[in-house]
């Protein structure tokens, strides 16, 4: 039995939105007490310092097989994506990320390694993976993707995922930003097609989300029963209470469009990703901020492996998120409990709570007056072990 107590610490309740100083208790990996008064009986004690500790955070929008070029290459070999991906994954761990939802990966590696991490092979947040994203013949990512066509081919598609060991089914309900020749608002996978796909992950307990940028798309998916809007430019009152209704979440993903308006052109994004970026800006800020009155369930990810968005400043969405107009409760809340709740894992992870896994994120200052500190992560907990300090 190995029993740790993190201590001298303040504690960052998402759950009940309060900041209260006292130490964690973990046995065996497991959150046994939290509170001012916890026995350090025949534990090893780990100071904090005055510290501010939060649950680890969640990005539950990445492309862990990708890098941040400029411009997707898909002339990688296996290997070669397969060390990116290793690598990727210690910057989650290095800035306080210890749980990813991974959402199109290339050639099932992203399944071979939440395997080699479920097995503790490798040093890895927890996750759940998408295998390929599904989308139509020459749609969103073909290059990455499994294209299919018509219900019948949908459904063999999700079959496929699913018997590679998919956690959740990824499909493509309108063009996007980073694929030349086609358009954001751009329906793709028709109404029947998602149906197909969404109720064979639904039937093996896969939940499904989708890239959908335009209002049309987005629509067809929502009535299809899809579970997650990743992206979602463009959303309605309509869009929002069919959401609310059917506990729809939405991963605006704010970071993957600014990182690649900051950067333009002349750092060697595609001219075609840059416009499309630029033309819908605006309006995506509107939904988000929409969405957030209207009480939209948002959840944070970021679609890192996108230009210039890496894999080590998952906190730059939370950022982003209050700079929108979003209270900094709710933006910590969106890559914590709530994303745990979109990933169904909210029993085991997202708080800081008796039975719930330790994985903890250390700041030096209080997040709720001082957010930047979100991006400055002094230590990563997995499992109750240190996997990262500064
Ligand atoms: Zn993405």
């Amino acid at each position: 039995m190995e029993k740790k107590l993190f201590t001298d610490c303040h504690i960052v309740d998402v759950v009940n939105r309060s900041v209260f100083t006292g130490s964690i208790l973990v046995e065996n990996g497991i959150i046994q007490e939290v509170g001012s008064d916890v026995s350090a009986e025949q534990a090893e004690v780990i100071s904090l310092g005055g510290s501010y500790v939060m649950p680890g955070l969640f990005n539950c929008h990445t492309h862990m097989c990708l890098p941040p070029d400029p411009a997707v290459n898909f002339n990688r070999n296996d290997c070669q994506i397969t060390m990116l991906a290793l690598n990727h994954l210690q910057q989650y761990l290095k800035t306080g990320v210890t749980f990813i939802r991974d959402v199109g990966g290339v050639n099932f590696i992203d399944i071979d390694i939440r395997n080699a991490g479920k097995k503790g092979q490798i040093s890895a947040p927890d996750m759940q993976v998408s295998g390929k994203c599904i989308c139509m013949t020459g749609g969103h990512g073909w290059q990455m993707a499994r294209e299919a066509d018509g219900p019948d081919d949908c459904r063999k598609a999700a079959r496929e995922q699913l018997r590679a060991g998919a956690d959740w089914i990824k499909v493509m309900g309108t063009g996007g930003v980073m694929t030349e020749g086609v358009e954001p608002g751009s329906p793709q996978l028709d109404e029947e097609e998602l149906r197909a796909a969404i109720t064979e992950g639904h039937k093996a307990g896969a939940k499904s989300c989708t890239h959908s940028q335009g209002m049309t798309g987005i629509k067809n998916a929502l009535r299809a029963g899809v579970d997650s809007i990743e992206h979602g430019f463009y959303m309605d009152d309509w869009c929002f209470d069919w959401m609310k209704e059917h506990n729809v979440f939405y991963v605006p993903t704010l970071a993957a469009m600014y990182w690649i308006k900051t950067n333009g052109t002349s750092a060697g994004i595609p001219e075609s990703a840059v416009r499309k970026v630029n033309a819908a800006f605006e309006d995506h800020l509107n939904t988000f901020r929409n969405a957030y009155q209207a009480g939209v369930k948002i959840v944070l990810g970021t679609d890192a492996g996108t230009p210039f968005n890496p894999h080590d400043k998952t906190a730059y969405e939370i950022i982003l998120m209050t700079e929108a107009g979003m209270d900094i409760w709710d933006a910590l809340r969106a890559g914590t409990i709530l994303a745990a709740e979109m990933c169904g894992v909210e029993k085991t992870h997202g708080s800081i709570e008796c039975g719930k896994k330790a994985n903890l994120a250390v700041f030096s200052k209080n997040p709720i007056d001082c957010p930047e500190t979100v991006m400055d992560c002094q230590m990563t907990v997995l499992g109750g072990n240190i996997v990262y300090q500064a």
